[in-house]
């Protein structure tokens, strides 16, 4: 695996991937990695080479008083485990190679990153957006591989590469959990002590909504509420929103219909954890993905 630090050199690799006609896959990362980034990795490796890792931690979609500072990093461990997943690229740029000074340029796509997490996380989706665009005009993949953990984002990232016509077409793959369910997330080191239970609780609250699903209930109040009910008995946790929302729109919907989205934003503590569930009509029934 080869490191690369500067936009100038892996511009260069990428190029020289695409003219000798390879098929680069593309993950971009915060680090701190995990079987859900292996997971995404071993989905580009099965389509593309090379497949180009990045790791940068984007001061831009943090807030203030978020957790930018203390978010973990552990470039070690990360190298180690990019190079069992044989990565050819791993592409990490000092802030300053991303941001030089008088960056002003920012990516907005409308509407859909003012909701949910974009409520809760004013601006979030602007540096999200904006780094993404620059990272795929850097590494110029044809495939770029992201988390259905972060189902908004992809939903995002999906309008701006339709609206802004790029050549990366967005593959989106699998939650990747822990054997209790918890989704798994770099921010799960923050959790403490009796925090590592309580925090099953967000898929525990998916799992009834979807075993109400499974029975026949497609009431969006109805399954919302119940959501809620577990949520609630979590003594631990507190919770930001959770909703039923049209996939595609990301508006609330009164039923299920076509493709809807259960998200939920909980503290555990102090810790903010994100979890969804996929429900997809098929026929007369539906398929529900946790
Ligand atoms: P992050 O490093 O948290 O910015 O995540 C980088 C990519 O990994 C994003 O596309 C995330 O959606 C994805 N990801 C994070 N956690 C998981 C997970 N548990 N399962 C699958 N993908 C994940």
């Amino acid at each position: 695996m080869e490191t690369i630090h500067t936009v100038e050199w892996m511009k260069q690799v990428a190029r020289e991937a695409r003219a000798q006609g390879h098929l680069t896959g593309f993950v971009p990362t915060m680090g701190a990695l995990h079987e859900g980034h292996a997971s995404l990795v071993r989905a580009a490796r099965q389509q593309c080479s090379p497949v180009v890792v990045s790791i940068f931690v984007n001061p831009k979609q943090f807030g203030p008083g978020e957790d930018f500072e203390k978010y973990p990093r552990q470039m070690d461990r990360d190298c180690v485990a990019l190079e069992q997943l044989s990565v050819e690229y791993l592409f990490v740029p000092p802030a300053s190679e991303i941001y030089p000074n008088g960056f002003r340029t920012s990516v907005t796509v409308g509407g859909l990153s003012e909701r949910l997490e974009g409520r809760s996380r004013p601006g979030h989706f602007r540096g999200v957006s904006t780094v993404v665009l620059k990272l795929f005009e850097i590494v110029q993949p044809r495939f770029a591989y992201f988390g259905r953990k972060d189902a908004q984002q992809t939903r995002i990232i999906r309008q701006m590469a339709a609206d802004l016509n790029l050549d990366t077409e967005i593959v989106v793959c699998p939650i990747a959990r822990e054997p209790d369910g918890l989704a798994m997330s770099s921010r799960n080191a923050y959790l403490q002590g009796d925090e590592r239970h309580a925090a099953t609780v967000l898929y525990r609250a998916l799992d009834a909504v979807r075993r109400e699903i499974l029975a026949g209930e497609r009431d969006a109040l109805h399954l919302t509420a119940t959501m809620r009910r577990v949520l609630d008995s979590a003594p631990l946790a507190t919770v930001d929103y959770a909703e039923i929302v049209d996939a595609d729109s990301l508006e609330p919907v009164v039923r299920l219909r076509g493709k809807c989205l259960a998200l939920l934003a909980v503290f555990i503590g102090r810790t903010r954890l994100i979890d969804n569930l996929l429900v997809e009509e098929e026929g007369d029934s539906f398929r529900v993905s946790l």
